[in-house]
């Protein structure tokens, strides 16, 4: 395994990349330096070996139709192989997973058998070759197990522990700090007062940061207060690679907190023409990744979606980060859409008794309606073109949850 010298640090002094607008390719580019494949060439499996519990033999003794008898001469266990040859006339107990021996090439099941002492009786058609896997079926001798960049699901748990390999190198966990900003929020267990409202923003990424393997940091509720604002910024870019915050980026607010980010890093502030989730800022702040999502709860999850989840994903080292899957589905309700923006509705996709994809909308759409989100299954994307949805029109549909 090849664990390059480069630290992060001394990589980005060297690399002179733009943190103001930092593209995904770059960021994967930079991500890549650290990054080494799987090495050493072996093949899985090792040996070739039984499909089925049987006996093995030539295939060219079996007669094509009719009963062919062979002479049983031992037995391949799984782990016990055979020593021996198997001649003409010939055949050898097997199970499956036992080592096919030097002169067989063909196992016949167990069904298709008839013992009688030694001779066995083979009925049935067989054809030369049939019921042995080959060795290197798995995976050819040098051909590569594992890409770098793949994420190790239970398939490739179960991939590396074939190859005999108990440890391999994997990227640290992705350590992502966040909070919400806002006067009028509460955290969960203090009473609100007039005005207030609680945190919910804070639980929703939470909860999406975990599903993505990320280490989190909750740094609570901040005000917004520039001088609070600033240490929070300070102490999250200090501990972590990402920094996401909800709330603060909108018109009114974005002002004071541009002045900040110019001391702190460099920050763009975007106003994105889609629904919900328009305004977005994304930048570094003391080396730090900062996504500044948007206050509302249903925002702040499509924001999250649409922009964050990629980018973490290229930046813990996942390569090929490719988008959660999108269907055509018939929508079965009317859908109000202005064009002009991107619209991300919340909707379930189900399939109708004759096997079409349907998806309908969860109800009241509003930005701060979080229920849309719980409901839902999938996101319904308009694009920018689209107006009005009339009921039967296809439309886009994207997964909320991907099976892996
Ligand atoms: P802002 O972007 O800060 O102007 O917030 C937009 C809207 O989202 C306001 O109605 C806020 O009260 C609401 N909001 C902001 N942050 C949160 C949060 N963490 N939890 C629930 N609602 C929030
Ligand atoms: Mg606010």
């Amino acid at each position: 395994m090849n664990t390059p010298a480069l630290t992060i640090a001394q990589a980005s002094c060297a690399d002179d990349y733009d943190p103001n607008s930092m593209p995904v390719a770059k960021a994967r580019a930079f991500i890549h330096q650290f990054l080494a494949p799987i090495e050493g060439t072996v093949r899985v499996p090792s040996h070739r070996n039984s499909a089925m519990d049987g006996w093995a033999m030539r295939g060219a003794d079996l007669k094509a139709d009719g009963e062919t008898t062979l002479q049983e001469i031992g037995a391949s266990f799984a782990g016990k192989p055979f020593a021996g040859r198997v001649g003409a006339g010939q055949c050898v107990r097997i199970m499956t997973g036992g080592v096919v021996p030097e002169g067989a090439d063909t196992v016949v099941m167990q069904e298709r058998a008839k013992a009688s002492g030694k001779s066995i009786a083979f009925g049935g058609s067989n054809r030369t070759g049939q019921n042995v896997r080959e060795a290197g079926e798995d995976l050819k001798k040098g051909s590569v197990a594992l890409k770098k960049g793949r994420v190790i699901r239970p398939a490739e748990l179960g991939l590396v522990a074939s190859l005999g390999i108990a440890e391999i190198a994997v990227h640290r966990k992705l350590r992502v700090a966040f909070f919400s900003t806002g006067d009028e929020l509460k955290s969960i267990g203090t009473p609100l007062g007039e005005g207030e409202i609680y945190d919910s923003n804070r639980y929703t990424l939470h909860g999406m940061l975990m599903r993505l393997d990320c280490e989190v940091l909750d740094m609570g509720v901040v005000r917004d207060d520039p001088q609070a604002l600033e240490s929070a910024f300070r102490e999250a870019a200090a501990n972590a690679d990402v920094v996401i915050t909800s709330g603060g980026v909108s018109v009114g607010e974005a002002d004071f907190v541009k002045a900040m980010m110019d001391r702190l890093g460099e920050v763009v502030f975007w106003k994105i023409a889609m629904k919900p989730g328009r305004p977005l800022a994304y930048g570094r702040i003391e080396g730090a990744h900062f996504f500044g999502l948007p206050g509302n709860p249903v925002s702040v999850m499509v924001t999250f979606y649409q922009f964050v989840r990629d980018a973490l994903l290229v930046l813990m080292g996942v390569d090929p980060v490719s988008p959660a899957p999108t269907f055509k589905a018939t929508c079965t309700a009317k859908l109000k859409k202005a064009p002009g923006r991107t619209e991300f509705q919340r909707g379930v996709l189900s399939r109708a008794a004759d096997g079409a994809l349907t998806v309908k909308p969860t109800g009241e759409q509003g930005s701060g309606i979080l229920k849309s989100m719980s409901d839902a299954n999938c996101f319904i994307i308009l694009d920018d073109a689209t107006g009005n949805v009339e009921t039967g029109t296809p439309v886009e549909v994207q997964l909320l949850e991907g099976i892996v």
